[in-house]
């Protein structure tokens, strides 16, 4: 397996997934099995490193083959691809070579432990976000507190939610404030095998239900207790964030691309058959497909310009930004438009329009939520 056969095969269980569309867009609930495919295809192994046995190699030679898989896969369910996609994000923290002394032998062995997990299969997630904080990790306020011994054994207490992929990931991150600090810092803890009754200190508090990226398993979980590590570089989540290459919102706005992409394929050819029958456009809906079009580009613009800095293995968190809340933007515009042209039907479940508008307003929620990236947008505007 490699990239390139990655690369090739990626369209193949799209379009699968796409042949089984209206019972995928109905369902509530994620497939184990979706999961099992993405790992046949070897994409769990496409954010870690060669010399962990996976494929990352660095962002400017992994990052656009990565956000182009999520953007393919996105085409057939866009659901399983989001959940997958945290996959790759969360991982990046371990994808830092190396932190300074007297921490780098600890970071080490536990970057060897935790790629390990993905080479024997296992799925990782992250259940960062709290209720109350806007996106704003800032704000946790759950707590850790050490085991004895002063190692990096916690346990956490507190209210989580959007924990995307929770009964497919073995693991999960998390942030956590540890016993007599201030600041939150990053966590890690093994979901698998622990009920969710609260018996083991994971409850589940509300399960997922959202109006689009249905099946994410996004829920809601109150924590006791529960056993969570701490990142071997204790107190340096904002640099392991930072210099990581992690590729945050754009994998989320890649996801919604593809999302895009089969909204548009599905139109322009309903628009050709319409058109061969006879069957003409009114005004407005000429109106609304030559905008969809327009916006479209626009959306594919702004991203191949996010993956154009990608390419040269840079950080530009304000690029990415602007690429992740312009694709938010114009994808609801997108949609609606191809809504309104398909007329009353889109408003159906037989139509895949309506969910799929559903499913593009998930990015604008997504981290950065919308008023911490419009925050961002303008701080970094005014102190240039
Ligand atoms: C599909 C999907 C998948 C996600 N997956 C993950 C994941 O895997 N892991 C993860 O950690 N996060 C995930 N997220 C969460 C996401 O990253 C953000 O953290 C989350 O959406 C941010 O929370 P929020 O601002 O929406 O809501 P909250 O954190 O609840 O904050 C809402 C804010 O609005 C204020 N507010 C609420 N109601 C009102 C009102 N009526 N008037 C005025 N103010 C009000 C509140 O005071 C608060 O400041 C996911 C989100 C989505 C949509």
């Amino acid at each position: 397996m490699s990239v390139t056969s990655i690369m090739e095969a990626a369209p193949k269980l799209a379009e699968e997934w796409a042949s089984q569309r209206e019972d995928r867009q109905n369902r509530t609930k994620a497939d184990p099995a979706d999961y099992q495919s993405l790992r046949e295809l070897g994409f769990n192994l496409m954010a870690v490193p060669v010399e962990f046995g996976g494929y990352w190699e660095d962002l400017s030679r992994s990052g656009r083959s990565l956000c182009t898989v999520l953007r393919m896969l996105a085409k057939g369910d866009p659901s399983i691809t989001l959940s997958s996609s945290m996959h790759q994000g969360v991982l990046a923290s371990w994808r830092v070579p190396s932190v300074p002394e007297p921490f780098n032998e600890g970071f080490q062995q536990q970057r060897k432990e935790v790629f390990s997990t993905v080479a024997d299969g296992c799925w990782w997630g992250t259940i960062v976000s709290e209720p109350g904080s806007g996106g704003d990790t800032g704000l946790t306020r759950a707590a850790c507190i050490p085991e004895e011994g002063g190692s990096l054994k916690f346990r956490l207490s507190g209210q989580k939610h959007f924990g995307s992929g929770s009964g497919l990931t073995s693991f999960m991150t998390t942030r956590a404030v540890p016993h007599g600090e201030t600041a939150p810092d990053l966590f890690f803890m093994e979901v698998r095998n622990h009920p969710w009754d609260g018996s083991t200190g994971l409850k589940l508090a509300a399960e997922w239900r959202g109006h689009g990226m249905k099946s994410t398993n996004s829920h809601a979980f109150e924590f006791t207790d529960f056993p969570a590590t701490r990142i071997a570089w204790p107190g340096h989540q904002a640099e392991l964030m930072n210099n990581n290459s992690s590729l945050g919102g754009i994998s989320f706005t890649s996801v919604i691309m593809g999302v895009i992409d089969a909204a548009m394929e599905y139109s322009r050819e309903r628009l050709k058959a319409n058109l061969a029958r006879g069957s003409r456009l009114r005004s407005l809906q000429q109106v609304d497909w030559t905008m969809a079009e327009q916006e479209a580009w626009l959306i594919d613009q702004a991203w191949e310009g996010a993956m154009r800095v990608v390419d040269t293995g840079t950080q530009d968190r304000r690029v990415m930004l602007m690429c992740k809340e312009n694709v938010a933007r114009l994808s609801e515009s997108v949609l609606n438009r191809l809504c309104r042209i398909a007329g009353g039907n889109s408003y159906t479940w037989y139509s895949p329009l309506g969910a799929w508008f559903e499913d593009v307003r998930a990015l604008g929620y997504l981290r950065p939520p919308w008023a911490l990236a419009y925050d961002n947008l303008y701080n970094w505007s005014v102190e240039s």
